[in-house]
């Protein structure tokens, strides 16, 4: 075939692009205001992220894994959670979800995916529950919802707190039954961390992240471990540390946050070409409940030949990702945790391949899917 443009998985300078000259303003706002932190922009973004999630508070931070930090040192300091005890979590996720467990002497207790979400599958999260069980923390992997309502609510009442690792969903909305009010992801649990790394769907430029909650006493904790334990100046209560948020990447995220819908709605259309395009013997498409919801930080396929997909996608110009080939139980820092087997999760570690989702317009999402269905004829 004729030499086809090459489509990358992801240019980052195309993102910022379609904001390019708001974000440059922005800058310079913050350039010219003197104040480069604990400012206005931070102000501002806090705000929105909590309204956004119908929660009370929102800590800016300095990326998702502090956000995830300071929920689990809080919990602790706060005397709601204790180190020994067992935290639930899916075992398919990245790493950031569990390495805070381990800093703070929780023990993970990794759990198999519902394969529709790639995510926890909350009926085996259910039958995990011990005694020692202090917390759940759900991940919303990919931008789809992992909730199950009446199990969360009846974990609650035991006392166990949910925690949502929110770093790949923001603007999803789990819908079904056995929800009210609000449901959006983020909002759903006793606490959320978000993350803002730059290929997030919503990305600073640079690192940024922050902590949801109702909870006015952990979102208080929350900001005092951030900003070295201090309540206020020069009284330190707790030994913390230094996870601010900065005014730039908070004036950044503002941007972001404006064009967020228009990004969903992108994502969407061309998650919605996919599945209706791709048509591929060896290509299973992702299958989340309830589609609606769902903000596609990554469009997800498996297949069981996955080197030899990688590379006609190659050949066809189409450049791939793998979210995430290597499971956080098979990774070499975590050899010593024990956990029951996971074939599933490492089944799914197998198969998974990321296609191009963020900028892709819907002639791109098109020519993406022919070029995937033409693979068929290259052997
Ligand atoms: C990106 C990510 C994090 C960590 O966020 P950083 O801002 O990179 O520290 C945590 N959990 C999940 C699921 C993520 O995708």
């Amino acid at each position: 075939m004729s030499n086809p443009e090459r489509i990358p998985f992801l240019d980052l300078s195309e993102t910022a692009a379609r904001q390019g000259a708001l974000l440059e303003e922005a800058a310079a706002r913050v350039i010219r205001s003197g104040r480069y932190l604990h400012g206005e922009e931070t102000r501002r973004l806090e705000e929105r992220l909590a309204r956004s999630c119908a929660a009370d508070y929102a800590v800016g931070v300095s990326n998702g894994l502090d956000a995830l930090r300071l929920i689990f040192r809080g919990y602790i300091e706060l005397g709601r959670l204790h180190p020994g005890q067992e935290v639930i979590v899916p075992a398919s996720t990245y790493i950031a979800s569990i390495l805070p467990l381990i800093e703070f002497g929780l023990k993970p207790v990794l759990v198999e995916p519902d394969p529709r979400t790639f995510s926890l599958d909350w009926a085996n999260a259910a039958k995990a529950v011990t005694p020692q069980t202090g917390a759940l923390l759900t991940v919303h992997l990919y931008g789809i919802p992992s909730w199950d309502a009446s199990i969360a609510r009846e974990l609650h009442e035991k006392g166990i707190l949910i925690i949502e690792d929110n770093a790949q969903a923001i603007g999803a909305v789990q819908s079904g039954p056995g929800l009210k009010g609000f449901s959006g992801c983020g909002g759903l649990g006793d606490a959320a961390a978000f993350s803002f790394y730059p290929t997030k769907n919503v990305g600073a430029l640079g690192d940024a992240g922050a902590v949801v909650t109702y909870d006015p006493e952990l979102a208080s904790m929350v900001r005092t471990l951030a900003n070295y334990g201090s309540d206020r100046r020069y009284h330190n209560i707790v030994c913390g540390y230094n996870c601010r948020i900065d005014e730039l990447q908070s004036a950044f995220l503002n941007v972001k946050l404006d064009g967020m819908s228009d990004d969903i709605a992108m994502r969407r259309a061309a998650a919605e070409t996919y599945l209706s395009e791709i048509r591929h013997p060896d290509i299973l498409l992702p299958d989340p409940p309830e589609r609606d919801g769902v903000v596609w930080h990554q469009f997800v396929i498996r297949t069981p030949d996955r080197p030899g997909l990688i590379r006609k996608l190659d050949e066809e110009g189409v450049g791939t990702d793998i979210h995430y080939a290597t499971p956080p139980h098979l990774q070499p820092c975590l050899a010593d945790l024990p956990h029951a087997p996971l074939p599933l999760t490492e089944k799914l570690a197998d198969e998974v391949l990321s296609l191009p989702i963020a900028n892709v317009t819907p002639e791109k999402a098109l020519e993406i899917a022919r070029r995937v269905n033409h693979t068929l004829l290259l052997s």
